[in-house]
């Protein structure tokens, strides 16, 4: 089993657009997995049924027990996240600035500080439109993204990918190189980066494929709304071929993308342009054939 991982620079370009279509093309082959946690959206173009949700723990908490404080400060002293309050002998934690570190539960000297579980987000299993399952993410507001939940959303994708017999998951990995996209991206067998043809877009691919190259992964690139500057179209595409990595094609700009997503279906089945499903559907074969190679 094969797993692809679909990254970009920034959100708003069209990487969750790119993985839908994939995953269209692909039918019941494909696992699509959604790691782009604080903004997820792949479920909404593929049509999700019958939903099957869990909880995710994703760190801990400190809690006080009001019976056993004696009011002696010291958890309010040490605290560098000013996560615990206090109305006069009465001492609190305001859970959303606790980053759970337990230095106060390590020196109360009454034993009235536990770490507890927090939630921090939640897990979603699904079927597609198309006959193949999704798997996604919410986190809990306030939550952090640190990866975690990403690295638990590609674990589930595993599973069912295994229990389906599925030839690849696809990953629609969250903007950026920060940790999520890490989580996104580690021991997948390619990395697709979906460009804009901007001097902004042309840093973050830059910062995409140094992050591709320390992890060790083929890695290749689809520029999308190419037409917007074919010039910068063209340097991409220079890009490519000097960094080694793939270039696959260019999508045009078409309003087919936000009209896409506004009615719930991917832009294979929105639109009427052929430049734009064409594009794709020769990326996906070549890509898979790319991808199946892979040593
Ligand atoms: S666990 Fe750490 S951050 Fe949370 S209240 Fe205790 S000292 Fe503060
Ligand atoms: S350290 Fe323990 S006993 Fe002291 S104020 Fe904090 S919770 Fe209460």
């Amino acid at each position: 089993m094969k797993r692809l991982t679909v990254l970009s620079g920034k959100g708003g370009t069209g990487k969750t657009s790119v993985s839908a279509a994939f995953g269209y093309l692909s039918r019941s082959r494909a696992v699509l997995c959604d790691c782009d946690v604080d903004a997820s959206n792949l479920a909404l173009a593929v049509g999700a049924k019958n939903i099957q949700s869990g909880e995710f723990s994703g760190g801990s908490t400190a809690v006080i027990n009001a019976d056993l404080c004696t009011g002696c400060r010291k958890c309010f002293e040490v605290c560098r996240f000013d996560a615990i309050k206090n109305q006069g002998e009465t001492f609190k934690v305001e859970s959303m600035a606790c980053e759970g570190c337990a230095y106060c539960a390590w020196v109360c000297p009454a034993d009235a500080i536990t770490m507890v579980e927090r939630k921090s987000g939640d897990i979603f299993s699904a079927q597609t439109r198309f006959g193949s399952a999704v798997v996604y993410a919410e986190l809990t507001t306030g939550a952090e993204n640190s990866g975690k939940l990403s690295t638990q959303v590609r674990r589930m994708a595993d599973d069912i990918a295994e229990k389906n017999g599925a030839e690849i998951i696809i990953i629609d990995g969250p903007p950026g190189v920060s940790c999520p996209a890490i989580a996104a991206a580690t021991g997948v067998d390619y990395i697709l980066f979906v460009a804009e043809p901007t001097l902004s877009g042309i840093s973050d691919l830059q910062r995409g494929m140094e992050m591709a190259q320390k992890l060790a992964i083929p890695a290749g690139i689809i520029v999308n709304r190419s037409d917007i500057n074919e010039e910068m179209t063209a340097h991409i595409k220079e890009l490519a071929q000097k960094a080694g990595v793939d270039f696959w094609g260019a999508i045009p700009f078409s309003h087919d993308f936000v009209s896409a997503i506004r009615n719930g279906r991917t832009i294979m089945e929105e639109t009427t342009d052929s430049r734009i499903t064409s594009v794709l559907e020769q990326t996906w074969q070549s890509l898979l054939t790319r991808i199946e190679s892979k040593k």
